[in-house]
């Protein structure tokens, strides 16, 4: 991408983001001006769009790498339609990481990952293995919302593409806070994470690793929340028990049998 188109990028989102807030209302254009529009962005070539910013000279520190990823430019339409960056949130040396895919609609709204529906649910699990979120650092592979034109709501899985685009910032970001252990929540995040393409039943319940760290992949909340029932509960919690064995934590007689009948 040139600098020149970087520049425009950079003026026209904070307008873009006021337009869609409703605090300034959506700027005119005559026909001619959206033709020579429409125009110049056919004909530049797809190739120069470079990933931007470049790695500093020096090792990544949390300020610097926060500014990178908060300035991201490198998918020009999830620049246009996001309304933040969505960083991560928690303890920056937990020992324990909890990735998902991609913000949805309330996690691009409040910049934090998994405040929605999911997020209350794999809230509970955390305190359910005895952290609060404040322990753990919490993040996904995608940093921005996958965007979804013409669609008023929902959302849509990351493509590959775009996910092998944003994996160097969690890379980054898992180096620094230096895990013990890893939880990935999905088919998708097992996928952009490990490039995993197997189904959550074959792999889940065994250590895989990123970068030499233990990584458990489990089912993603949203999941467990369209299937409710006890058994698909204790398999999720099931890994869980494993996450905490793992970290060498003492797990009590209660949480061992947290979704079993027994606990009933
Ligand atoms: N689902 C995810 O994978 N991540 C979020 O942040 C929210 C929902």
């Amino acid at each position: 991408m040139s600098d020149v188109f970087q520049q425009g990028l950079a003026q026209a989102l904070p307008l873009l983001q006021e337009v869609q807030k409703g605090i300034k209302s959506a700027p005119k254009a005559s026909q001619t001006a959206l033709k020579r529009l429409r125009k110049a962005a056919t004909t530049r070539p797809a190739a120069a769009v470079q990933p931007l910013p470049p790695p500093p000279a020096t090792e990544w520190t949390w300020e610097l790498l926060e500014q990178a990823i908060l300035g991201c430019m490198k998918c020009p339409n999830l620049v246009a339609s996001r309304t933040q960056v969505v960083f991560g949130v928690g303890n920056r040396s937990a020992e324990l990481m909890f990735i998902g895919e991609a913000p949805g609609a309330e996690e691009d709204e409040q910049g934090e990952p998994f405040v929605g529906r999911s997020g209350q649910l794999i809230t509970k699990i955390i305190e359910a293995m005895g952290f609060t979120r404040d322990d753990i650092f919490i993040a996904n592979v995608m940093k921005c919302r996958p965007d979804t034109p013409g669609e008023e709501s929902g959302n849509r899985k990351p493509k590959g593409q775009e996910m092998a685009t944003c994996l160097p910032w969690l890379r980054e970001q898992v180096r620094l806070v230096k895990p013990r252990a890893m939880v990935a929540l999905g088919a998708t995040a097992a996928e952009g994470l490990l490039g995993e393409t197997r189904l959550i039943r074959d792999i889940r319940g065994t250590w895989l690793e990123f970068e030499g760290i233990p990584v458990m992949v489990t089912y993603h909340p949203a999941w467990l929340l369209r299937n409710q029932t006890i058994t698909e509960k204790r398999k999720v919690w099931e890994d869980m028990l494993l996450v905490l064995k793992k970290l060498g934590r003492t797990i009590t007689a209660k949480q061992e049998r947290f979704f079993t009948t027994a606990a009933q």
